[in-house]
């Protein structure tokens, strides 16, 4: 199973990638939290993007498709990925598309997690995760099972994003709307693109995503 999770920031795009992934056993390919490693290992890529992420404007589109490209090489993308966070503007959508036909690959489904700008405000500003294992929680409306520990590996350490943060938002949002809703029409007419509504809570959400994939298998 080859997907796409499409959306704007907080829209819930990580919190049903990870579920997916144990579901179908396959990868989750988040560029966002790629992008995110090389800024901490402190790697050329990442001293590039750090102001760039910070300010909630996009990186560019080039160091984007390099990446990515590199990713679907690796040996445990062959069963089935998840992308999260990429295509993120019509060149990069453009560029997989050209990837995935040199590896005779297609997408079988492209899901757009559809959520009001007022809603992402606040999911943005509420999310936190482990330290240790990567999973999302929120302040509001998704607090860990027992408080302070993670519900996934036990761990008591949470981190939040420097990019998440009100300021930052509204750039982010206009990112979204501006270079990245684009690609929609891209995959609409090729026949793949479904709608979820993001609003619903994260069970629901999560059902109407499982009822869109037995169609498509
Ligand atoms: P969110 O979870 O809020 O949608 P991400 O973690 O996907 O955010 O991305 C964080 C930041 O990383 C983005 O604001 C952007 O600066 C950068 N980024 C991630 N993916 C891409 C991409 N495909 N193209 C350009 N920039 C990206
Ligand atoms: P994205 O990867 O699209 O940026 P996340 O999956 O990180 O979004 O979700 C953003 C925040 O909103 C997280 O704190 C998450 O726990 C919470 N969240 C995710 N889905 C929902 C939902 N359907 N309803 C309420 N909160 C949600
Ligand atoms: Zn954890």
């Amino acid at each position: 199973m080859k997907l796409i999770l499409l959306g704007p920031p907080g829209a819930g795009k990580g919190t049903q990638a990870k579920r997916l992934e144990q579901r179908y056993g396959i990868v989750q390919i988040s560029t966002g939290d790629m992008l995110r490693a090389e800024v901490a290992a402190s790697t050329p890529i990442g001293r590039e993007a750090k102001a760039v992420m910070e300010s909630g404007a996009l990186v560019s589109d080039d160091i984007l498709v390099r990446m990515l490209a590199a990713r679907l090489d690796q040996p445990d993308a062959a069963n089935g990925f998840i992308l999260d966070g990429f295509p993120r503007t019509v060149p990069q959508a453009e560029a997989l598309d050209a990837m995935l036909a040199r590896k005779g690959l297609k997408l079988d489904a492209v899901i757009e997690l559809k959520v009001d700008d007022a809603a992402l405000t606040d999911r943005i500003a509420g999310r936190f995760t482990c330290a240790k294992c990567g999973t999302g929680y929120h302040d509001s409306f998704k607090q860990p099972a027992k408080p302070g520990v993670c519900d996934v590996c036990g761990s008591t350490e949470f981190v939040r994003r420097a990019d998440d943060n009100r300021e930052t938002v509204g750039a982010r949002l206009a990112a979204y709307h501006k270079q990245t809703a684009p690609i929609i029409p891209h995959y609409a007419k090729t026949g793949i693109l479904r709608s979820v509504d993001g609003m619903a809570d994260i069970d629901e959400v999560a059902r109407q995503i499982d009822a869109v994939l037995e169609k498509a298998r």
